[in-house]
């Protein structure tokens, strides 16, 4: 492989910072044709989009934290969207400024993308305080997991108050989307006793609140008493000595008809009080941030493996011979990272 000139290299470089510096100026004064923009970059796996949003990160990074991440998970017609309109709606109506984000781990596989698709929030895409944007398609859902943790530093960069970030109930995209939020909501629909056991220990784990959805007609009742076992299991599960004592806790809401709505944003207010007056905001952030630099570190090997020659040549042999049953994975791994380690010199 050829080097570039070092003038050449300097000169992108620089193209990559002049690009940061036009897009930082303008997403801090907050123009949404720059925060589509920005975005746009950041999910970019172009090398010259790449250096340029580094140099945006390396520009915006740490300088806006007023906003609350808000993870939000559910299985599909459980009522996100539906939840996420009348919420953000809400809350646009108080004055605040709201982004909605998506992992869609099945976007990471067909290319397709369903979550935080526009029309499913009618209202609160014509909101100029609101800002939409879809799961990125990506070939792996590490890919849009760093789409997704830029995009939440872009969004505060332009003001945003509450940064939502969307998923559905499987429990990786669900681990990393708690991984890089403040908050975790669990959307629930109304269910008989037994069906509780359906909810993953996992994710119980991780969330702050399960909210019953469809609390309304015919299904009240039943959303009661579902809500009433989640906050019995909750309960049961565990303790977080560094929350509130209230906390992790069910609550019922209609969706539909903005039921609950108020009362789950001053839960949210409260255990976001709470947990920035004690640093534990603060710290967990730090922490995702480690947990982020890790997943880039495997990301970027994992790219620079399957990138050399010598590999790619390789590899497809290897794998033919462990289809094959001739070879054991494990010798062929070991062969693999050889040639790769050799390439490297
Ligand atoms: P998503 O797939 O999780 O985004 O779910 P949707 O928001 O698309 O909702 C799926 C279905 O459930 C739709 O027919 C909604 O109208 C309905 N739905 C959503 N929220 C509620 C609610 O609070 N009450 C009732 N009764 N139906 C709801």
């Amino acid at each position: 492989m050829s080097q570039p000139a070092p003038a050449a290299t300097a000169e992108a470089a620089a193209a990559a910072e002049a690009l940061a510096e036009d897009l930082a100026v303008r997403l801090e004064a907050g123009e949404r044709r720059a925060l589509a923009r920005a975005i746009t970059l950041v999910e970019s796996t172009r090398p010259d989009h790449r250096a340029a949003a580094e140099a945006l990160m390396r520009r915006l990074y740490g300088k806006h934290d007023q906003a609350i991440r808000v993870g939000l998970s559910g299985t599909p017609g459980v009522g996100k969207s539906t939840f996420i309109e009348s919420f953000g709606m809400m809350l646009v109506k108080a004055g605040l400024k709201v982004a909605v984000l998506a992992v869609d781990p099945s976007s990471a596989r067909t290319g397709g993308s369903i979550l935080g698709d526009k029309t499913r929030m009618e209202y609160l895409t014509r909101e100029k305080n609101a800002f939409i944007r879809p799961s990125p398609s990506s070939a792996a859902l590490g890919g849009v997991a760093r789409r997704t943790r830029e995009a939440i530093i872009l969004c505060e960069a332009a003001g945003f108050d509450v940064i939502l970030v969307e998923t559905v109930g499987v429990g990786q995209s669900e681990t990393m989307v708690a991984d890089m939020t403040d908050i975790f909501l669990l959307l629930m629909a109304p269910a008989g006793g037994d069906e509780l056991q359906g909810v993953k220990r996992g994710i119980m784990e991780i969330c702050d609140m399960i909210l019953v959805n469809k609390a309304d007609g015919d299904l009240k009742p039943a959303a009661e008493r579902t809500r009433a076992d989640y906050a019995g299991a909750l309960r049961l599960l565990r303790k977080r000595p560094q929350d509130p004592k209230d906390f992790p806790k069910a609550i019922a809401v209609s969706a539909l008809e903005d039921r609950g709505l108020e009362t789950v944003w001053e839960e949210i207010r409260a255990l976001d009080g709470w947990r920035r007056e004690g640093g534990i905001r603060d710290n967990r952030r730090r922490e995702q941030a480690v947990t982020w630099m890790r997943a880039e570190i495997e990301g970027r090997l994992a790219e620079l493996f399957r990138s050399a020659p010598a590999v790619a040549e390789l590899l497809p042999k290897l794998e033919a011979q462990v289809g094959g049953g001739d070879t054991p994975p494990d010798t062929a791994a070991a062969e693999a990272l050889a040639a790769f380690r050799k390439a490297l010199g």
